[in-house]
């Protein structure tokens, strides 16, 4: 069997700032992230589920919080530095599901930019991608507003026997 799951959790408490990356778009907001890097949830949630399939730990192992390399960095990096890894491990991600949850900012709106966005950086077609954005109904840390959370799955496919 040459197919493997991933799946992937990040979360980011909201602070001072004007807006927030989310996949690799700018979101305007009222506030900014909380990280040591660019606290981009979603691009985090999808690298730990790439990692996931190919088995190799998670994204804190591989871009240490505590490593100035890393510090600022941006999510695109470190999405790139992922899908070398899934080269360099001969496998080919076969799709990608994946959800941000957010009160505020409203998500909805840049989805498909969203979309585009991490097409390209994954070099996969529209239709190996889906985004989607939800809201906990004004529940939790989210609904108060307090901060952004998402959720990935990834199937990735090896490419020799
Ligand atoms: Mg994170």
């Amino acid at each position: 069997m040459n197919l493997r799951v991933g799946s992937g959790f990040d979360v980011h408490a909201f602070g001072d700032g004007e807006g927030l990356p989310v996949g690799g778009v700018w979101i305007p907001h009222d506030r900014g992230v909380l990280a040591h890097s660019d606290g981009d949830v979603l691009v985090h949630a999808l690298c730990d589920a790439l990692l996931g399939a190919m088995g190799l730990g998670d994204i804190g192992e591989h871009f240490p919080p505590n490593d100035d390399r890393w510090k600022g960095a941006a999510g695109k990096t470190l999405l790139r530095e992922v899908m070398d890894k899934l080269e360099s491990a001969d496998y080919r991600l076969v799709n990608a599901d994946l959800t941000v949850i957010a009160q505020r900012p409203r998500i909805g709106p840049h989805k498909q930019a969203i979309k585009e966005t991490l097409c390209a950086l994954l070099g996969v077609d529209s239709s190996q991608l889906n985004v989607k954005a939800t809201t906990t109904e004004k529940l939790g840390f989210t609904g108060r507003g307090e901060g952004i959370a998402a959720m990935a799955q990834v199937l990735v496919e090896r490419t020799v026997e």
